[in-house]
């Protein structure tokens, strides 16, 4: 049996019974392999006494001591007892909240084992409520609910190291070793090996019925970071072995462009599975492209940066083989991907068929639109735009003509990919800031063609911990430079209390002919609600800034409430430079580009994510005009709209201070928010992960990426007895609830 298939409900362990099982039921734990998988979140070295003088020199007391006294103090419901005690080396209060059973198990004048952290002192008192006890004497008898909190075996008491599980209601630390350690009686032996045999010896790693013994009640330190080892590994290997095949199943023989998809088994040898991951693109410069794109870029106005003309030779060369391309675009903002998204439908449209591109919001797809009727409609290309506005009659008539294959490329948002949209041949998908889209939305768009190529753009790069796991299944391209002529924006971080000098500086950039961005966190100052009331908010700020700010210039505002005709007027006038100063909330976030835009003034800089704040910076600086981003903040209190951690703010607001590599900030981001708070991954298995965690485990995810696709080359079908096991737990217990397989 594999871990996963102990699906033996909990009460089959022995005393695990009725009301007692209640409990577990509630927190999730149903099943032996649910408790075996709850791993604990900490252990506690109980092998070294601590006697209490030394509270402040060890992060918890281990000690023998004896009762002297209780007394209570508050009252009713709130009486709380307080157990007195002392050890060879001291006194101290054991404060017993919401336990007043420990009256009649803590007996005056009995000597007990104590274990405790944090204790303080309180009232002249050293206090400590966080604490378990043990009698002493007349065998290792039961506490609080009758189990004994001891390790493994008859070793009990100290001596042994104590796992500490993540509990909730009505479970008890006690009742979760007692029953893990009947469960390990009853089946820990039965639990059947999923690595391979050559990976353990290799690494020196436990079989993985030790490791689950272990990593609940641990022989020694030493074993336990064996065991925690080699449960990382085995996590990080199986989502590589599910990513890899992903990867292969889209290079089977069965998922080419010209045949249908028929279910054809893996076997054969696999082409070149890591080849393109996540390679330096810049190196390419003999890139030959289509006659198609030649065209386009001799009306460019400017020469291909080398990663653009890196990533074009990468997707024409995609786009040339018999499998459909699935290839991830990374560049910062600014570096040019909207031209490479062009370029690669014009491969599309050259052999014959038709590609969509679409943006996250209509403001951006339209200004896609925009771009391609400037530069594409010229060379001969039919043009559509698409969106959720676009209604009824001249919908009809859009989708009418998109089925027949009289239109090339359609630009839009999701729209595009909605249920009566037909595609006469599409050849491509280009997904633009794909961070938007989860990762399910990706069949949606298969389906809309036989095998079409899908090119997915992100609006920030990656990590490559992430690259690895959520889009490990993709092909790679970066872009590492920008347009030449760029000058780095320069940011400057103010107090809210300063935001005068801030003002008198954009007052110049406009006097110079320059435009601006002011961005806000809130639409409108009712939705502040009662606590951060003093928070500014788009809206009334707009209507500030125009009256008494900057009265001489015509000032704007958008947001995501307004109407898209609105919007889109808006939009215009401020590109064409009508409109000098755009008041905004987040929504322009995303891929807007006006060169001519040379100040972001972000207020309440505190409340945004890092990503979002490199986006908004990201706005200007796309000129030959040097550019300033002002990140202007105040102390915050209440939670932050994206659910990150306000009092990570001063750190995100020094990164962004200290960096303007989209490649550092995103790592960074990961690191202060941890991938929970990342979009689109959530259907990874990425999130599922127990022990591992792919940012501090970095070298194993490498390693076990490595070792995964090392064997699915050489053994697609794993069908050799030594990988026998993986086929065996992909088959019987996948892990991550099969998800993505
Ligand atoms: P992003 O990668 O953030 O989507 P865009 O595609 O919006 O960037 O491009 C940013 C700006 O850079 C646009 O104004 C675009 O016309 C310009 N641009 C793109 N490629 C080049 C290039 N090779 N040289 C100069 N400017 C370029
Ligand atoms: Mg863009």
């Amino acid at each position: 049996m594999f871990l996963r298939e102990l699906d033996q409900p909990i009460t089959s362990i022995n005393g695990l019974k009725d009301k007692k099982a209640e409990p577990f039921i509630k927190a999730g734990l149903c099943t032996v392999a649910d408790l075996l998988g709850h791993y604990p979140r900490d252990w506690e070295d109980r092998s070294r006494s601590v006697p209490l003088k030394d509270f402040s020199r060890f992060p918890a007391i281990c000690t023998v001591i004896t009762v002297l006294a209780h007394d209570w103090i508050g009252f009713g419901r709130m009486r709380t007892l307080k157990v007195h005690v002392e050890d060879d080396t001291g006194r101290a209060v054991l404060v017993c909240f919401n336990r007043p059973w420990l009256e009649k198990q803590l007996v005056v004048g009995n000597r007990y084992q104590l274990w405790g952290r944090h204790f303080h002192y309180k009232y002249g008192e050293l206090q400590c409520s966080e604490f378990e006890t043990e009698p002493l004497g007349v065998g290792s008898g039961p506490t609080e609910d009758g189990a004994a909190a001891s390790g493994t075996g008859s070793s009990g008491r100290s001596g042994s190291i104590i796992p500490v599980y993540p509990l909730s209601a009505g479970l008890t630390v006690n009742q979760v070793r007692r029953f893990v350690k009947q469960a390990l009686i009853q089946y820990g032996a039965s639990i059947e090996e999923e690595l391979p045999q050559a990976i353990i010896e290799r690494d020196g790693l436990l079989p993985k019925s030790q490791a689950v013994r272990a990593i609940h009640f641990p022989a020694s330190m030493a074993e336990l970071n064996l065991a925690q080892k080699t449960l990382v590994y085995g996590e990080l290997f199986y989502l590589e072995v599910i990513i890899g095949r992903r990867a292969l199943e889209r290079r089977r023989p069965g998922a080419t462009k010209t045949t249908s998809a028929a279910q054809v088994p893996l076997q054969g040898k696999a082409p070149d599975l890591d080849k393109n991951l996540i390679n330096n693109a810049l190196a390419v410069n003999d890139a030959s492209f289509t006659p198609l794109q030649q065209r386009l870029i001799e009306r460019l106005p400017f020469s291909l940066t080398a990663g653009q003309t890196g990533a074009i030779a990468e997707i024409n060369s995609d786009m040339d083989s018999p499998w459909p391309m699935a290839r991830l675009l990374q560049g910062d903002v600014g570096s040019g991907k909207t031209l490479v998204s062009f370029l690669a439908a014009l491969k599309a449209v050259e052999s014959g068929g038709q590609a969509a591109i679409m943006a996250p919001t209509e403001l951006l797809a339209r200004q896609h639109a925009e771009n391609a009727a400037r530069l594409l409609e010229p060379i001969g290309i039919r043009l559509s735009f698409l969106t959720g506005n676009i209604k009824a009659a001249g919908r009809k008539e859009l989708l009418k003509r998109l089925a027949a294959g009289e239109i090339d490329i359609a630009l839009g948002t999701h729209a595009l990919f909605s249920q009566d949209v037909v595609y006469h041949d599409l050849r491509l998908a280009v997904v633009d800031e794909q961070h938007r889209f989860g990762v399910t939305q990706r069949s949606l768009i298969m389906a809309k063609g036989d095998h079409p190529g899908l090119l997915m753009m992100s609006a920030t790069p990656i990590p490559r911990t992430l690259a690895l796991t959520v889009f490990g299944d993709l092909d790679v391209s970066l872009i590492r430079d920008l347009p030449p002529g760029r000058k780095p924006i320069k940011t400057h971080l103010a107090k809210e209390a300063n935001e005068d000098k801030v003002y008198g500086f954009v007052r110049k950039e406009l006097a110079a002919g320059r435009q601006a961005y002011f961005v806000y966190p809130l639409i409108e100052a009712s939705e502040a609600g009662g606590r951060t009331a003093d928070l500014k908010d788009a809206e009334s700020m707009a209507d500030r800034l125009a009256r008494e700010v900057f009265p001489q210039y015509k000032t704007a505002l958008v947001h995501s409430r307004l109407d898209e005709e609105e919007k889109r007027q808006t939009m215009d006038a401020f590109r064409r430079g009508e409109i000098r100063l755009l008041v905004a909330t987040s929504v322009v976030e995303v891929g807007v580009d006006v060169p001519n835009a040379t100040c972001m003034v972000i207020e309440h800089a505190e409340r945004f994510g890092l990503s979002a704040l490199h986006q908004l910076r990201g706005r200007v600086g796309r000129g030959e005009q040097q550019s300033y981003c002002f990140l202007v903040y105040s102390d915050p209190e209440g939670p932050l709209p994206t659910g990150e951690n306000i009092e990570d703010w001063q750190a995100r607001l020094k990164v962004m201070l200290e960096s303007n590599d989209g490649f550092v900030i995103a790592e960074e981001d990961l690191k202060i928010r941890g991938p929970g708070q990342i979009a689109g991954i959530e259907q990874s298995g990425y999130l599922s992960l127990g022990l591992a965690n792919p940012i501090r485990d970095a070298a194993e995810l490498e390693r076990a990426r490595a070792d995964a696709f090392a064997i699915l080359e050489a053994d697609p079908g794993l069908l050799r007895p030594e990988n026998r096991c993986i086929a065996e737990v992909l088959e019987r217990a996948a892990p991550f609830g099969g998800v993505g397989v």
